[in-house]
C-alpha cells in the first residue's frame, strides 16, 4: 500500500513525488511519457540557467528516486475507490493501492473525466479544460488531488513544479496531522 500515488512525472508530478518520498511517505509515480515538458527549452526556471525539457524530466524522476519514490513507466487507465484506499489500474495490467492520489497529467484530463473528477474551462492559452480543485489542490473526490497544468495553473515549469510541491506538502500535512516543512541546513565548508 502506497501512501501517495501520483499519475504523471512531469514537473508537477515528479516535484510532488520527491517531496512525498523525502517526507518518508511510500510514494509511487506512474508516467506514460507523453508530457508537454519534453518539447520545451527552458531559460526561465529560477536557479537554473538553461535546461532542455527532456533533461529536466529525467532529472526530476532521478531526484524522486533518490528519496525512495518508485517510478513506473505505464499508463493509468482507472482509479477506483475501495473502502478507504484507491486501486490504480494500468494499461500493462498493473494494480496498485494507495491512500491518496495526485493527478499530475499535464494537458490531459481524460483519466480525470473517466473517474468522475469535476472539470471546468481552462484559463491558460491552449488549455481547454482543467480539473476543478480548491486552493489546496483537492478535487471533488475525497482523497484525489490534482497539481500542475491539469489543475489550471500557469503553464510554466517553475509554477507547475511548485504546485506539485504545494499539493504534496498539503497531503503530507493531512496524513501527519500537522503542518509539514522540509528544510535542510546549509553547512559551509570551513
Ligand atoms: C514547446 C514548449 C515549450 C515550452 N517552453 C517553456 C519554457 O520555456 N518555460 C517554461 O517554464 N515552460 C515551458 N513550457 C511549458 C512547460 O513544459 C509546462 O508548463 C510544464 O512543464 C507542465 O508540467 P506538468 O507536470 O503539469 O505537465 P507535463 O510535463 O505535461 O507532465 C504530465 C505527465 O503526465 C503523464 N500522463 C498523463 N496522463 C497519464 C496517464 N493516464 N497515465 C500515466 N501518465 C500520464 C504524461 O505522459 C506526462 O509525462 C513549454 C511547453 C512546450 C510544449
Amino acid at each position: 500500500m502506497y501512501d501517495i500515488a501520483i499519475v504523471g512525472a512531469g514537473p508537477a508530478g515528479a516535484s510532488a513525488a520527491l517531496f512525498a518520498a523525502k517526507a518518508g511517505k511510500k510514494t509511487l509515480v506512474i508516467d506514460n511519457d507523453k508530457g508537454l515538458t519534453k518539447r520545451a527549452w527552458v531559460e526561465n526556471h529560477y536557479g537554473v540557467m538553461e535546461i532542455a525539457g527532456p533533461d529536466m524530466v529525467e532529472l526530476g524522476k532521478q531526484q524522486a528516486r533518490k528519496f525512495g519514490a518508485e517510478v513506473v513507466d505505464d499508463e493509468v487507465t482507472d482509479v477506483v475507490r475501495e473502502g478507504d484506499k484507491f486501486v490504480i489500474k494500468t494499461a500493462q495490467g498493473g494494480s496498485y493501492e494507495a491512500k491518496r492520489v495526485i493527478l499530475a497529467t499535464g494537458i490531459s484530463v481524460e483519466l480525470a473525466e473517466k473517474i468522475g473528477v469535476r472539470t471546468k474551462p481552462g484559463t491558460e492559452p491552449r488549455i481547454k479544460t482543467v480539473l476543478d480543485v480548491d486552493a489546496e489542490g483537492r478535487t471533488n473526490i475525497d482523497g484525489i488531488w490534482a497539481a500542475g497544468t491539469c489543475a489550471g495553473v500557469s503553464v510554466h515549469t517553475i509554477i507547475t513544479a511548485g504546485d506539485g510541491a504545494k499539493v504534496a506538502i498539503n497531503i503530507i500535512s493531512e496524513l501527519n496531522g500537522e503542518r509539514y516543512v522540509d528544510h535542510d541546513l546549509y553547512q559551509p565548508k570551513s
